[in-house]
């Protein structure tokens, strides 16, 4: 899969509508959605949310995904993960989280993982599994700490408004995170994906330009392995 180089990149949101200079990863339920749209501009993820995974049995999750992985246009599986404050059981939840990493590992593919108090079951799963894909802990807003480990066992972090929110902790420390390691993404949320670009370039004082072309260079690491 090739990226153009010069495009602002949302790395996860569940609503796609991608202005010209834009490509969004649009993350899917497994539960309920089919590839609608297809485009330059968007690139699909599916998967069974944390929230849901009482809504499908393992085995269903892992047929729905190779069934959808079929239409090539799946660049990683999620979201998939662990939610102490949302959703059913965390024994479901990891269960469920299990069945997509299998899946994940089977296609050689990355894992998105939505992760609510639970970074530490998160970096214990990752180990215990022996997993040899690269997972993505999106919407990442915990301590310096806690980001370096988890960098330190390759994940990667994808970033979201909290950069710019003085009462977060990561809008002090975002610039000492390496930048080869970092995606940003709206989520959900009512935000403007060129705005979250700029504060970042601004934090690690490089141009836009530099910014837009070394999160492209981390996508195609995390997508092509190169
Ligand atoms: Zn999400």
């Amino acid at each position: 899969m090739n990226f153009s180089e010069d495009v602002f990149l949302n790395f996860h949101a569940h609503q796609a509508m991608p202005e010209d200079d834009e490509v969004v990863i649009q993350s899917l339920f497994l539960q309920d959605n089919l590839i609608t749209s297809k485009s330059d501009k968007i690139f699909f993820t599916a998967g069974l949310h944390p929230w849901h995974a009482d809504q499908l049995s393992k085995i269903e999750v892992v047929n729905r995904l190779e069934k959808l992985l079929e239409s090539k246009l799946i660049i990683a599986i999620g979201e998939t993960g662990l939610d102490k404050l949302k959703g059913p059981s965390l024994e479901i939840q990891t269960e469920i989280l299990k069945a997509h990493v299998e899946v994940a590992e089977k296609y050689n593919l990355p894992v998105i993982v939505h992760s609510v108090k639970t970074h530490n079951e998160i970096l214990k799963l990752n180990l215990d599994l022996k997993s040899k894909v690269p997972w993505v802990l999106h919407h990442f807003n915990g301590s310096k700490q806690m980001a370096l480990d988890f960098i330190h066992h390759g994940f990667y972090l994808s970033l979201s408004y909290h950069i710019n929110n003085e009462n977060s902790r990561l809008s002090e420390y975002i610039a000492d995170l390496p930048l080869h390691r970092i995606f940003l993404e709206t989520d959900d949320f009512n935000i403007d994906i060129k705005s979250l670009y700029k504060i970042t370039a601004e934090k690690y004082r490089i141009s836009i330009e530099e910014l837009k072309k070394q999160i492209i260079t981390n996508l195609n690491h995390l997508v092509n392995g190169k």
